[in-house]
């Protein structure tokens, strides 16, 4: 006996289909329940906690075996998914009934971490992505797709940053699982390398299908285009390998022709505001820095979208805000409509609260696994369009005018489904219920005879007992005999010929007629009927809405659009935010301004305002210096988010704000929470920095919270010190920067250079104690009041007077008689001109001059020949040689 001979034919069908799903759990239909065996049985049954049994144990081979009913698998399949497991859905494909020997078996859909559709397991907000990665040599290509809304980008990346740029990518679209060519080899830090967390789902695709020919093909084909060069991407060569081989894979595994995939789109930097992930991550914009939950992030406080479509437009429009001027205040024309017509808004939330996830009931729809509620959640939803459209029309605004979505109501998909379907219609959709009656004459012909059966078999009954005259003669029904009617003993010789006897019983006969035969067939399978009927019409009207998926996504879009600028126009009012002023100069002015979440969070009331001017003329680098807890890095934060949300089109926590658009935010902020990544927290921070200055334009706002503290005092204040002149210096840059240091020696540098200025956390001192005052003003701190800080934090009163000590020594040392630091001598810069200037200040202000300087100050050029003043020079330089 073979070894696959050992198994029952089902067995055999079962490992026949096993053998191309190894990596997936496959659950396998077996009447009521889907069944699992093997290894599958006893991973599912530990992770859903339901018993594993065995199967075939009489054959003395026990199968290991787990099992769930039909009705409740999509909570398990649910369960299965968030483990990160692949889930592979093998269907009776036959009608048990008319299958000759064992039904016929196919997998019908592959769920994995990146493709499911269920509610259960999807956030409402976030979206979906599933990614692929292709790279040759120094080029990546990259593509997300989230097959729950249908939204498709691909990016490529060449030169020095690929891997930033790459991280960015993945950092924004954050996806649940990533396609690679099945020979690529991944580790953990490689997926930190590109921003991926390591635990996300991989899943090795064919390597042919990255292939170029195939990869275009397979787009082609299913955009039904001659060439990609519609959607101008058919120079991103890369990036549609990755695309390519990202549609064939889930193509294979939806077994679906993922109609709802209308375009693929080009993500790029034009026009954007470049947030890399860094930046995203430092700005704690979707989600915080250390436990990475979405409270306490801008978005946390921004979103008071009420469907789901709106709430991950918002997470678009706040990591990829704009550029255009014109764009930008399309919606803030909007917003600030919203907020003076705040009863509007009212009546449109109240719409929109209603609203389901058209998106993803589209993406069900397209993929034919929506139902007939899905189907009825659309309907309700889409009813509100009319009254939205109508109301924003009231508001005149060119964002909502110009809109595809806006002109269209969608009302003959709306009557389609109301016309056709229940309005309280079951989950399964071949057990009927579904249909309304009216829509099809077959059906309700069907649906009399089912429901009136009852009276046909009465109105029978009335005729033969008529006909017989018996009186006893009643019809009834077994589920073995089907329709009878029954006659009893004493009776039985009134029995008309053409009744044909079935069953005796001891006190009656029964019989059937053909008639009654006639009937019961209609009856019996006219259910049946009935439902195969309901289910075809089903499938009719779920693919007319598939047809016109496309305007339902319109609509779905102008929905989210409403709803995200309702959203900042609620913000706005009930946080008392003011209108940006967007210009394409270079500066940058807040009068007022604060940070939209430390003031939610912690101030509602005591929040302080601070003001910020910065150009690139006169205050390009402004120094923030004062105590640890002064509030540095919440101020210079604070600037960062007021510029991203004027850009998003948000109104912003500020009495004024103008803002020179701003084509790129850099951070370099003090935590590093990348510590998994195998570098030091040193390391990385001066990743971070080449990054900025290899990459910041004259455009670009920087905020550096700290720069070299991950070092010894003098290496790290050295690169402070250096980045500064150079962002300085360097016209190719010369980007707004906002730099809080605890270094109160780089305040030295605004003596020299012009364009930087200083400013300050005010503190009170009083005794020993400090009171943080929060107000930013000009000026320097030269204390870093470290000491006083740590003794708030609790630090014994022994180690603290200990400090005192051994600070009063320190401050000897790096201090000169004068009281100014050493810092300023110490770092002789070699070329700049400027500066010569202040060394010779500090040279000559000091009380010890060098013995040369003294003499050079005595001499009367007047009075000296040039042979003179040669030898002169020559005794110096020979004492110089002598010296060292
Ligand atoms: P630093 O960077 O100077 O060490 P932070 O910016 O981290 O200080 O601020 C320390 C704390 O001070 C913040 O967590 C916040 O609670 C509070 N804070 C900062 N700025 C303000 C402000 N403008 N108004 C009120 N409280 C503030």
């Amino acid at each position: 006996m073979s070894k696959f001979e050992k198994f029952t034919p089902v067995m055999r069908q079962y490992l026949n289909i096993k053998k191309n799903y190894k990596d997936a759990i496959l659950m396998f239909r077996m009447g009521d329940f889907y069944e699992m065996f093997f290894e599958d049985a006893k991973e599912a049954s530990s992770i859903l906690g339901i018993a594993l049994t065995s199967r075939d144990k009489h054959r003395g081979n026990p199968i290991p075996m787990c099992g769930v009913p039909y009705h409740s698998v999509d909570t398990y399949i649910a369960r299965l998914i968030k483990a990160n497991k692949k889930v592979a859905i093998c269907e009776q494909v036959e009608d048990p009934k008319k299958a000759k020997g064992i039904v016929k078996r196919e997998v019908v859909r592959v769920i994995t971490p990146g493709t499911v559709l269920d509610t259960n397991v999807l956030e409402a907000k976030e979206n979906n992505f599933i990614a692929s990665y292709y790279q040759v040599s120094k080029k990546i290509g990259v593509s997300v797709l989230d097959i729950s809304t249908g939204e498709f980008y691909i990016s490529e990346f060449s030169g020095d940053d690929i891997f930033n740029e790459c991280k960015s990518f993945f950092e924004y679209f954050n996806p649940k699982e990533l396609i690679v060519p099945e020979n690529f080899k991944i580790n953990s830090n490689f997926l930190n390398r590109i921003g991926l967390n390591e635990n996300i789902f991989i899943s090795k695709v064919d390597t042919w299908n990255f292939s170029l020919n195939e990869a275009e093909e397979s787009l082609k084909e299913h955009f039904k285009v001659k060439s990609l060069a519609g959607f101008g991407c058919q120079d991103y060569k890369i990036a549609i390998q990755s695309a390519g081989a990202l549609i064939s894979y889930l193509k294979d595994t939806q077994k679906s022709d993922l109609s709802h995939v209308r375009k693929i789109k080009i993500y790029n930097r034009e026009g954007y505001l470049y947030l890399d992930a860094s930046t995203i991550k430092n700005l704690e914009l979707v989600r915080t820095i250390y436990e990475g939950k979405r409270e306490g992030s801008l978005l946390y406080i921004i979103d008071k979208t009420l469907t789901a479509m709106g709430g991950r437009k918002l997470k678009s429009w706040l990591l990829r805000p704009l550029c255009d001027i014109k764009k930008i205040n399309d919606r803030l024309d909007a917003v600030s409509s919203l907020v003076d017509n705040s009863d509007i808004r009212a009546k449109i939330q109240d719409y929109l609260k209603r609203i389901q996830d058209i998106e993803r009931i589209i993406s069900r729809v397209s993929l034919g696994v929506a139902n007939a509620r899905d189907l009825i959640a659309l309907k309700n939803s889409l009813l509100m369009l009319p009254v939205i459209i109508s109301l924003v029309k009231r508001l005149d605004c060119q964002i909502f005018k110009y809109h595809p979505g806006y002109k269209d109501s969608l009302e003959d998909i709306i009557q389609l489904i109301d016309k056709a379907i229940e309005e309280d219609p079951p989950v399964s959709l071949k057990e009927g219920g579904i249909i309304k009656s009216g829509f099809d004459n077959k059906l309700d012909e069907l649906k009399r005879i089912a429901t009136n059966a009852k009276e046909i078999i009465l109105q029978i009954e009335k005729k033969e007992k008529k006909a017989t005259k018996i009186p006893s003669l009643r019809i009834g029904y077994n589920k073995v005999f089907g329709y009878y009617i029954e006659v009893s003993k004493s009776y039985i010789k009134f029995v008309p010929k053409h009744y044909i006897r079935k069953q005796t019983l001891v006190n009656a006969e029964r019989y059937i007629t053909e008639e009654l035969k006639t009937l019961e067939e209609k009856i019996l399978t006219a259910e049946e009927k009935m439902f195969q009927l309901e289910y075809e019409l089903f499938l009719k009207v779920r693919e007319r809405v598939r047809k016109e998926s496309e305007r339902i996504l319109t609509s779905a879009d102008f929905i989210a659009t409403v709803d995200c600028l309702c959203s900042l126009a609620e913000v706005a009012e009930k946080y008392n935010y003011t209108r940006p002023e967007i210009r394409e100069d270079d500066i940058i002015e807040i009068i007022n301004g604060r940070h939209p979440v430390v003031e939610q969070i912690h101030f509602q009331q005591n929040f302080v305002p601070n003001d910020t001017y910065l150009d690139r003329r006169t205050h390009q680098i402004l120094i923030i210096t004062g105590p640890n807890m002064a509030g540095k890095s919440t101020y210079i934060r604070q600037v960062a988010l007021i510029v991203l949300m004027a850009q998003m089109g948000s109104f912003v926590p500020a009495d004024k704000a103008r803002i020179g658009i701003v084509d790129r935010i850099f951070s370099r902020v003090g935590a590093s929470d990348n510590i998994y990544s195998g570098l030091s927290t040193f390391m990385m921070e001066m990743i971070e920095t080449a990054n900025i200055l290899n990459n910041a334009t004259p455009k670009s706002l920087i905020i550096l919270d700290e720069i070299g503290r991950g070092t010894s005092t003098f290496d790290g204040l050295s690169i402070a010190w250096a980045v500064t002149e150079y962002l300085h210096d360097n016209e190719k840059i010369s980007a707004r920067t906002l730099f809080a240091t605890h270094y109160h020696q780089l305040t030295q540098l605004a003596n020299t250079l012009p364009k930087v200025k200083n400013f300050t956390v005010e503190v009170k001192e009083w005794q020993d104690n400090i009171l943080f005052l929060h107000k930013i003003k000009p000026g320097t701190s030269d204390r870093s009041y470290g000491i006083q800080v740590s003794k708030l934090a609790g630090i014994p009163e022994q180690v603290i007077e200990r400090a005192k000590e051994i600070l009063k020594n320190l401050e000897k040392v790096e201090f000169d008689s004068h009281g100014n630091p050493f810092i300023s001598t110490i770092f002789k810069p070699k070329k700049r001109r400027k500066m010569v200037f202040a060394l010779q200040q500090s040279l000559f202000s000091e009380e010890k001059k060098h013995p040369i300087l003294k003499e050079l100050e005595k001499l009367d050029l007047n009075n000296l020949t040039p042979i003179e003043a040669l030898n002169i020079l020559n005794k110096w330089k020979n004492k110089i040689k002598s010296n060292s």
